[in-house]
C-alpha cells in the first residue's frame, strides 16, 4: 500500500517547492555519507518489518531536511506526517497527534528544538517507550492515565542541534548533520528540476546560477524560477547561459553567491576594520535576531572562510576584504 503525506506547514512554501520535491533517493542529489548511512539502516529496519529508530537531522534552512523525512516515508512504504513546533502550543496538541497515529508512521516535526518544555515532556515516554503519559486532574488528586502508543518512527529537524535539549537529543537513535552542496551538485539539482517544468537548463546556465545559492538548493531552485520567467517572457523554450546571465544581472545578484543581508553583515565587520563584533552588536545593527544570524547566514560564510568566531566575536577574514574589494587607508593595518 502507498503510504500518505499529510503536510501541515509550508504556508509560504511555494507551489513549486513542492512539485520539484525530489521522492526518491535517486533524486536525492548529494549528502552521499548521509544517503550511505541512512539507505543501510532503513534496509535493515524493512528487513526485520520494524519501524525506523527516530531520527534527527539539523542544518541550516533549505538544505533538504523535510525532502528526507517524505524519502524516507516513501522508501518505508509508511505515511508520514508534518509539522512544525510552533504548532504544536500544548501538551494536548501532541497527545492528539500521537494518538491518531497508526502502526510504523512517521512524525516529522520541523524546528524540533522550538518545543516547550511542557510539550517535550509528552514526547520522552513517547519516543522511548511508545507510552502516553497523561496527568488528569492537579494536586493531590491529580493522576497519571498511561495510554499505548503504536510504534512510530520521529523525525525531528532542527537548525540548532546546540539548542536541543539533552534528554530529547539523548532519545534520537540516529543524528545527521547535512552539509552545504557544492556547485556541480545544485547544477544537477536544478537540471532534473528545470526538466520537470519542462524548461530545460543548460549546464553553464546551471552552473552560473550554482555560485550564487550559497550552496542551498531552496535559494538555487527560486533563482531557477525567476531565470525561467526571464525565458518565458522571451519565448525561448530553454533556459540558456546568455539568459541566465543577464536575468542574473537584471536581478542584481551578487557573483559571490552572497545575498543582501550577507552583504551588509560583511560590510559591518569589513568596516570594523579587524576589531571583533558581538552577536548582539550585529544583530542591532541589522535589526535582525541573534537566532537568525546564527542559523541562517553564519554557517554559509563560516563554512566558506568569509568570517571566523571567535572568543571576542566575529571578524571577517582576509579573503572577505578581497572580495568586498576593501582597500586599507595608507598606514592602517587590516587586523590588530
Ligand atoms: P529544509 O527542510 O532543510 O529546510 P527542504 O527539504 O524543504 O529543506 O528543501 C528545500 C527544497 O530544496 C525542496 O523543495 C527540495 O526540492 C530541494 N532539495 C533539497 N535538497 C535536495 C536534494 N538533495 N536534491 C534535490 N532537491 C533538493
Amino acid at each position: 500500500m502507498e503510504g500518505s503525506v499529510e503536510i501541515e506547514k509550508f504556508t509560504s512554501e511555494s507551489e513549486l517547492e513542492l512539485t520539484l520535491r525530489p521522492d526518491s533517493w535517486d533524486d536525492y542529489i548529494g549528502q552521499e555519507q548521509l544517503k550511505k548511512n541512512l539507505g543501510v539502516f532503513i534496509k535493515a529496519a524493512k528487513k526485520r518489518a520494524e519501524s525506523l529508530d527516530h531520527v534527527l537531522f539539523y542544518g541550516p534552512p533549505g538544505l533538504g531536511k523535510t525532502t528526507l523525512g517524505l524519502i524516507i516515508a516513501s522508501e518505508m512504504n509508511t505515511n508520514i506526517k508534518v509539522t512544525a513546533a510552533p504548532m504544536i502550543e500544548k501538551s494536548g496538541d501532541l497527545a492528539a497527534i500521537l494518538t491518531n497515529l497508526d502502526e510504523g508512521d512517521i512524525l516529522f516535526i520541523d524546528e524540533i528544538h522550538r518545543l516547550s518544555p511542557a510539550v517535550e515532556e509528552i514526547l520522552y515516554p513517547a519516543m522511548e517507550d511508545f507510552r502516553l503519559d497523561i496527568i488528569i486532574g492537579s494536586g493531590p488528586a491529580a493522576q497519571t492515565v498511561k495510554i499505548d502508543l503504536p510504534r512510530f518512527t520521529l523525525i525531528g529537524a532542527t537548525t540548532r542541534a546546540g539548542m536541543l535539549s539533552n534528554p530529547l537529543r539523548d532519545r534520537f537513535g540516529m543524528n545527521f548533520r547535512l552539509q552545504f552542496y557544492n556547485t556541480e551538485e545544485l547544477a544537477t539539482i536544478m537540471i532534473k528540476a528545470s526538466a520537470k517544468l519542462e524548461k530545460p537548463i543548460e549546464r553553464p546556465a546551471a552552473l552560473e546560477i550554482s555560485r550564487r545559492s550559497r550552496g542551498t538548493p531552496r535559494i538555487a531552485l527560486r533563482l531557477l524560477k525567476r531565470v525561467r520567467d526571464f525565458a518565458e517572457v522571451a519565448d525561448e523554450n530553454s533556459i540558456l547561459h546568455e539568459r541566465t546571465q543577464y536575468a542574473l544581472n537584471e536581478l542584481g545578484i551578487n557573483d559571490n553567491g552572497f545575498d543582501e543581508m550577507d552583504i551588509r553583515l560583511l560590510q559591518l565587520l569589513v568596516n570594523a576594520k579587524g576589531r571583533a563584533m558581538g552577536l548582539s552588536t550585529l544583530a542591532a545593527a541589522l535589526s535582525e535576531d541573534e537566532g537568525t544570524i546564527e542559523d541562517v547566514f553564519e554557517p554559509y560564510l563560516l563554512a566558506n572562510g568569509y568570517l571566523e568566531r571567535t572568543a571576542r566575536g566575529r571578524i571577517a577574514t582576509q579573503k572577505t576584504y578581497e572580495v568586498l574589494k576593501f582597500k586599507p587607508l595608507k598606514g592602517q593595518t587590516l587586523f590588530e
